[in-house]
């Protein structure tokens, strides 16, 4: 179930619902992503998962580290920007819990590397 899945299952959900409304409304794309929004989710998903921090990962807007290309960085924004606001009206749900999910995230304020990965 949804609500019981750890914060990163939770994000890598909703960031790739966020994802399809911003190409359905922006880029005419129906049910299906264009190029460019698939190879985001494709792209935001392994970086998700390859999070050095693990389950303690920051949100990525605030990540010290943040492991984003600038044009991959670039590209969320826009589609943040535009969805964000939006997912309060088309999913409830997950807009409640994903600002839950961000106000509980760790604030991490400088550069720190995990011990596994030094
Ligand atoms: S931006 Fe930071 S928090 Fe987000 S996936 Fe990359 S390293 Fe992890
Ligand atoms: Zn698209």
């Amino acid at each position: 179930m949804f609500l019981l899945k750890s914060r990163r299952e939770r994000e890598s959900v909703i960031v790739q619902t966020m994802i399809k409304m911003y190409c359905r409304k922006n880029h005419n794309s129906g049910d299906i992503l264009c190029g460019d929004c698939e190879s985001l989710v494709n792209y935001a998903e392994k970086r998700l998962l390859s999070c050095m921090y693990g389950e303690i990962k920051p949100v990525c807007k605030h990540c010290p580290v943040h492991c984003y290309s600038p044009a991959k960085r670039e590209q969320m924004k826009q589609v943040m920007r535009w969805a964000g606001p939006r997912m309060i009206f088309r999913n409830p749900v997950f807009a409640v819990l994903h600002v839950i999910d961000n106000w509980t995230a760790p604030k991490l304020e400088k550069k720190i590397v995990p011990k596994s990965k030094r």
